[in-house]
């Protein structure tokens, strides 16, 4: 694995998956194909080195994509690009078919095409298509229901997760019809340095250090399980060079919290680290109007990356927001 495509790497998780790529192999070259949405983090994007190079463009351009298979001869394509936020999919649902799905479609199909003269017969032995899916295409769970497994039925409830589990059905298609090396990850919610703060951690820590009030849905009950994005870079790592064709890797962190837990340990850690003279982080927390069709609660059961490939994650929830916020307030 010589020549990675990475899609959506100015992104959140795919700009740390590339930085964690080019320290741990310098031998790789690696090209960043981004729309620069407005998540992007365009100064990370436009750094070129040695063996990264960017390209402003979209993924839904099957000429492009084309092209770029042509140039750069990839081995291998970690898919990222996506609009990813459930709030603005309910607002705009096409948009996220075009970019979710058939994003998706055009890079397999280019893939595809560079990869495979005829079906089943690869020119490229040691290709390798990673999908980065979501633990949000299983749905939600009540409060009883065991963590969610690879092969349990997927019942996504929003246009966010509906278009990524399509992407997946699209990804599962040309591994069998085509025999496609593809693995597909699906995690939980990450969290770390330079996410956009529309997001619920870097959104607690923006309002909360402007003294603005920060806003949660319903009663912040709704139950998330935090990853550590390095935690997830790495799991990437193992999934692309160690992964089995056609299957499906849950990850996760086995850190669930209420949205109200994780926004209080942040405020408690802010009124440690920067304490207000007069009252608590926590007097800013505001409840609104629940999200439409919010889903209860996410929870997976990790053991077969854990099993298989050896992947556990490195960083606690408790470590892992008190690095952010140190970071967030300049202390680090
Ligand atoms: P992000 O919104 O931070 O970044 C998405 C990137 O994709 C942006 O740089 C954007 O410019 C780019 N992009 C959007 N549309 C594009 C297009 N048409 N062509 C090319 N580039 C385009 O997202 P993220 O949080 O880094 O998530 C990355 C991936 O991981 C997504 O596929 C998401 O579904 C998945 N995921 C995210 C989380 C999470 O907690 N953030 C959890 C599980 C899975």
């Amino acid at each position: 694995m010589q020549k990675l495509l990475i899609t959506g790497g100015a992104g959140f998780i795919g700009s740390h998956c590339i930085q964690f790529f080019l320290k741990k192999y310098p031998h790789y070259h690696i090209v960043n194909l981004d729309k620069l949405t407005y998540a992007a983090r365009i100064s990370f994007a436009l750094q070129e080195r040695p063996n990264y190079h960017f390209v402003a463009g979209d993924v839904t351009n099957f000429l492009l994509v084309s092209e770029l298979f042509q140039t750069f001869n990839f081995d291998g394509v970690i898919h990222f690009a996506a609009e990813s936020h459930v709030d603005r999919s309910i607002v705009d649902p096409l948009l996220f078919m075009k970019t979710n799905v058939e994003g998706t479609g055009v890079l397999l199909h280019a893939a595809y095409r560079h990869w495979f003269q005829a079906p089943g017969q690869p020119q490229h032995p040691n290709h390798r298509f990673v999908y980065i899916s979501t633990d949000e295409v299983y749905g939600a769970l009540d409060a009883h229901h065991r963590p969610c497994i690879e092969t349990d039925t997927l019942a996504p409830s929003n246009p966010y997760s509906a278009s990524k589990a399509a992407g997946e059905c699209l990804v599962q298609g040309y591994a069998h019809t085509y025999g496609l090396y593809t693995v597909i990850t699906r995690s939980t919610n990450n969290y770390g340095p330079h996410q956009y703060p529309e997001k619920l951690i870097p959104m607690i820590l923006e309002n909360a250090l402007q003294g603005q009030s920060i806003a949660l849905h319903g009663d912040g009950s709704s139950i998330r399980d935090w990853l550590h994005v390095e935690d997830h870079c790495r799991a990437i790592d193992c999934v692309l060079h160690k992964g089995q064709s056609g299957q499906v890797y849950n990850i996760g962190a086995n850190e669930a919290r209420t949205n109200l837990e994780i926004t209080s340990m942040i405020c408690h850690m802010l009124d440690d680290l920067r304490p207000l003279s007069d009252r608590s982080y926590t007097s800013f927390i505001r409840f609104i109007a629940d999200r439409i069709g919010q889903d209860r609660r996410y929870a997976l059961d990790c053991r077969k990356i854990q099993a298989t490939l050896g992947w556990v994650p490195c960083t606690t929830l408790q470590e892992g927001l008190e690095q952010l916020v140190r970071g967030q307030i300049g202390e680090d």
